[in-house]
């Protein structure tokens, strides 16, 4: 079974193996690691269900709304259709800010454009500072409201819907450092089809992809803040356009992917 279920899958992803007994663990309820240790007995309901998700997959389907979940900083995060799945590039992120906290002593922090709570949940979860976070998809903020309670972190995770700092504007003042993974896809990208069923808030930056950060930018003023927020490989050049005074941080790939901004006064 597993072999046809692959083959099925050859088209889609790179790893139709993997991909196949990810999901098989996932709807016989066990690890991944234990299908191996016994003779299963896959039931024909089993069966049924595991080839219609298999199909779903084969067409384009993103393999961790299947799930439900995706790993980040080591963490399970809940996934769900209408929420961004988080990258592994957005990890460098938070380990950077992790650096930053440690270094400067922080205690409150932003993240605008939450969705699954990825960056807020893992910083609250590994350093003890506060989360403001904020997303303008309800289902973003629902799911990361739930993750911030799987993770233990829910009392000091806290969620709004809105734009940008908006929905915390009383704690602009106290906030730090801003973190962000904002939506920075040019309009007319090509993207990969399982790209393409993810919400198009999370991925699409506007004609230039930098909507987002003009805004920012131009609304807020973040004297006395640090800010660190994901950019697109290729947007160095037109960012500096906008912030003169940032500095374009690599990633582990040698690829400028994060704009670092240090307006503390110390
Ligand atoms: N931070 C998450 C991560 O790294 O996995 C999600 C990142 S996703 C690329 C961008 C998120 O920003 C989406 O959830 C989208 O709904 C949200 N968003 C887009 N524009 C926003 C804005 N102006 N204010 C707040 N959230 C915004
Ligand atoms: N890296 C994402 C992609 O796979 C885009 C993420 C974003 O816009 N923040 O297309």
């Amino acid at each position: 079974m597993i072999k046809d279920c692959s083959g099925k899958l050859e088209g889609v992803t790179e790893t139709p193996v993997l991909e196949v007994l990810l999901i098989v663990s996932r709807v016989l309820g066990i690890r991944k690691e234990d299908l191996f240790l016994k003779d299963l007995v896959v039931s024909p309901t089993e069966e049924k269900r595991i080839l219609k998700l298999v199909e779903k997959r084969a067409s384009g389907y993103p393999l961790h709304y299947i799930l439900g979940e995706k790993e980040f900083m080591g963490l399970s995060l809940l996934v769900e259709e209408g929420v961004f799945v988080p990258r592994p590039e957005t990890e460098e992120l938070v380990e950077l800010a992790l650096e930053l906290i440690r270094k400067y002593g922080i205690k409150a922090v932003a993240d605008i454009g939450t969705g699954s709570g990825a960056i807020g949940v893992s910083v609250a979860k590994f350093s003890d500072v506060v989360v403001f976070a904020t997303d303008v998809s309800s289902k973003a903020v629902e799911v990361a409201r739930k993750n911030a309670e799987r993770h233990g972190v829910s009392d000091r995770f806290f969620v709004r819907k809105g734009e940008f700092l908006e929905p915390f504007k009383e704690k602009f003042a106290s906030i730090e450092m801003i973190l962000s993974n904002p939506p920075y896809v040019k309009s007319s990208a090509h993207l990969p089809k399982d790209v393409l069923f993810e919400p198009a808030e999370a991925l699409f930056g506007g004609e230039d992809g930098l909507d987002f950060y003009r805004e920012f930018f131009g609304r807020y003023n973040t004297s006395g803040k640090i800010v660190l927020m994901e950019i697109g490989e290729d947007q160095v050049e037109e960012l500096k356009k906008i912030v003169s005074d940032a500095v374009f941080l690599k990633d582990s790939a040698g690829k400028y992917r994060f704009l670092f901004l240090n307006r503390r006064s110390s």
